[in-house]
Parts: structure tokens; C-alpha cells; sequence
């Protein structure tokens, strides 16, 4: 039995033409009740703005993902201006965080200029009173927790986090969400954070139309997965799903106000 979900994160805008058709279309048989779809650069938060203005179901958040090279100063500008001009149609500040994968390949020499920009984006955050949807995995996540404590964050997002149970046990001190992809039907380190992690302070994503593998595999990454993870979710948690989809709807509900 299939009950309403929301995509805590997608990356709406980043899907062919044809790819978000399909998905608009499923939205209603899927019970897709919304998505919190999240931005790369500049050109994709005015993009997810765009998609809001048709589909009020995609709602919209803006930043700068940290997993590329830095951005121009006139473009954190334009992000900024972006987000103040429309504070009232973004949802969050995001995907912002720090770039461990790119740091792992040997691509980041600088990682004092991405705390710097992650600090600018925590401090509209606070300004603007929006929830900040952040990528943090393993080691980073200790640095940007310092960070969302320093400047006092209420409402912080770890999206798809991975890292030590020592980090997952700080970040539920501090209050603060994580969420997971469907990867959760088929990782063991994801399902043992499940397994970890109060209900109360879990979402549920797909990080679409990034690919999937095991059951998944070649699939396009689709929002109705979600209905798998809260199958394993649920199996994990040994609740009765229907508990588990109603949990997850009311935590992303009130975490974004959507
Ligand atoms: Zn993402």
C-alpha cells in the first residue's frame, strides 16, 4: 500500500525535458506529494523557479553545490541577490556544503574559500530564517556541524549522509535532519545509519536523476523509489509502513513548511 511521500531532495531542473514530463505525470498515481528540489549554480535556481511558477508541487531551494570549482564572485552575488529578491518562493538555502569527492580526487587546494562560502550561505540561512539543505559526508560533516553551531542553526538538512555513528550521534544532539536515497534498499552502511537514527529526525530523497544501482540499476531515477526505502525503512525500524510514511511526511512537512 503506497501512502503520499515527498522528494526531500531531487535536482529537478537537472532532468531531459522528456524525464520530467514522465515524472510530473506520475506525480499523482505515485502519490508524490511534493519535491524539494535543490539547486547547483545560479542558472538552476532561476530554473527551479521557473518550474515552481508551472508546478507548485517543485519547490524550490538555491545555492551552490560544492562538488565543482568555485564560483565567480559576481556569481555568489547574483545567488545571493537571487535569494533575497525571492525569499518568499524558496523553500531552502541549498545544496551547499563542502566538496569531499572532489577533495578526494586531488581537485581542492583551497578548502578555506569553500568554508567561506558555505559561512555566506549559513548566514542568509539565519538571516532569512530558512532551513540550509547540506552536503556533508564523513569528515566534513564535523566541520560544517562546527560551523551550523558557531552561527546557531536551527534547521539543518544533512542530505544522503554518510559518516561515523559518533557524527550521526552529534548531529541528532544538535536537532538537525538527515535523509536517505534508495540506495537504503541495497547498502548496509546506509541501512545501519537507519537503523541508528531516530525516525523523528528522518527524510527520505532520491538526489535525482543521480543513477541507482542494485534493484535500480539503468532505471531513471524516479521519486516513486522513495516507496522502496520506506519498505526497508520500515523493516529496519520493524513499525508498520503506514507509520513510517506518515512520520516521514509530517518530519519534511515541517521541516520546510511545504
Ligand atoms: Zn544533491
Amino acid at each position: 500500500m503506497k501512502f503520499p511521500i515527498i522528494d526531500a531532495h531531487i535536482h529537478f531542473d537537472m532532468y531531459e525535458k522528456h524525464e520530467r514530463q514522465q515524472i510530473i505525470e506520475d506525480l499523482l498515481k505515485e502519490k508524490i506529494e511534493a519535491m524539494i528540489s535543490v539547486s547547483n549554480n545560479y542558472t538552476s535556481a532561476v530554473e527551479n523557479l521557473r518550474l515552481n511558477k508551472t508546478y507548485p508541487q517543485i519547490k524550490p531551494a538555491a545555492g551552490y553545490h560544492p562538488e565543482q570549482p568555485l564560483p565567480s564572485k559576481k556569481e555568489t552575488a547574483d545567488i545571493v541577490d537571487l535569494i533575497f529578491k525571492e525569499k518568499d518562493n524558496f523553500y531552502a538555502i541549498g545544496e551547499v556544503g563542502l566538496p569531499y569527492y572532489l577533495r578526494k580526487k586531488g581537485k581542492v587546494s583551497n578548502l578555506k574559500e569553500y568554508i567561506n562560502m558555505l559561512e555566506t550561505y549559513i548566514d542568509l540561512a539565519k538571516q532569512l530564517d530558512k532551513p540550509i539543505i547540506c552536503h556533508a559526508v564523513y569528515e566534513d560533516a564535523n566541520i560544517v556541524l562546527d560551523l551550523l553551531k558557531k552561527h546557531s542553526v536551527e534547521k539543518a538538512h544533512f542530505h544522503w549522509f554518510k559518516g561515523s555513528d559518533h557524527t550521526l550521534e552529534q548531529i541528532r544532539k544538535a536537532g538537525y535532519f538527515i535523509s536517505v536515497t534508495p540506495d537504503s534498499c541495497y547498502e548496509k552502511e546506509i541501512q545501519h545509519i537507519v537503523s541508528k537514527f531516530p525516525l523523528e529526525y528522518l527524510m527520505v530523497e532520491t538526489d535525482g536523476p543521480w543513477p541507482f544501482k542494485g534493484e535500480f540499476e539503468k532505471e531513471l531515477t524516479h521519486p516513486r523509489m522513495i516507496h522502496e526505502s520506506i519498505q526497508i525503512i520500515s523493516n529496519i525500524k520493524q513499525l508498520e509502513p503506514s507509520d513510517v510514511y506518515n512520520r516521514l511526511l509530517k518530519n519534511t512537512k515541517k521541516f520546510y513548511q511545504c
